[in-house]
């Protein structure tokens, strides 16, 4: 798939009709309602302003219009988008955008999402490029720290919800360091994620559904791929 190319969905990779379903459709990532010509064969619809949205804002409109609840699905169709990098900053802010996406969905609460999720991105801003390898902090790994301070409400002074918040930036960092380098902003993404999932199953008492098994299907695009040493790889 090639989500860059124009006549190619970037929701799920098949061929564009053009002019064939004139009329209203509703973006895949927006939610916004719009005059089209173009649609996929499947029925998505991506509008001009998503098409050239930056990866920041794209992930902030998907994250607060999906009604999904796997966080990993989610973070997969964003991947999927040409704004997504196969590595780079703005999965400092996919990691928290997705996991506060399905939290709320699961909750039942998904209007509590909405201010956090930008939150979530005014934060993560702060964690350069690089960040892993400079300071030791995988940036995925700040994410979910970003993710259970907001969901929690936690501040500096808090007693609990300070607890939680580093006791779960320390669980996904550990995860991700124990796989080793170099650097792979997917792979660090998916166990940031599955490391939270478990982090909120244990300490909130809350089931965050993940589809198994968990692949990754970028390796032909990451140079430094560990391949079969890699517990994602297809
Ligand atoms: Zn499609
Ligand atoms: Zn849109």
């Amino acid at each position: 798939m090639d989500p860059g190319h124009r006549s190619v969905c970037r929701v799920c990779g098949d061929r564009l009709e053009y002019g064939t379903v004139p009329g209203r459709a509703t973006c895949y990532f927006c939610g916004e309602s719009h005059e089209t010509e173009t649609i996929c064969r499947q029925g998505h619809f991506v509008c001009d302003r998503c098409r050239r949205a930056p990866a920041e804002e794209i992930i902030s409109s998907y994250c607060r219009t999906t009604t999904e609840t796997d966080p990993i699905a989610i973070a997969r169709t964003l991947m999927n988008t040409p704004q997504v990098k196969m590595h780079g900053p703005e999965h400092h802010f996919l990691v928290p955008a997705v996991l506060l996406a399905a939290y709320y969905n699961v909750t039942g609460t998904p209007d509590l999402k909405m201010k956090k999720i930008e939150q979530a991105r005014s934060r993560a801003e702060l964690i350069k490029d690089g960040f892993c390898g400079s300071h030791g902090d995988c940036g995925a790994a700040v994410g979910t720290g970003i993710f259970v301070s907001l969901a929690t409400g936690a501040t500096p002074l808090s007693r609990e919800e300070w607890r939680l918040s580093n006791l779960v930036t320390a669980k996904s960092l550990e995860a991700i360091a124990m796989h080793g380098g170099p650097r792979c902003c997917k792979r660090n993404a998916f166990l940031a994620i599955l490391a939270a999932v478990d982090f909120v199953r244990e300490h909130f008492g809350i089931e965050i559904p993940v589809r198994k098994p968990v692949t990754c299907g970028f390796s032909a695009l990451n140079e430094e791929c560990l391949t079969r040493d890699c517990l994602f790889y297809e």
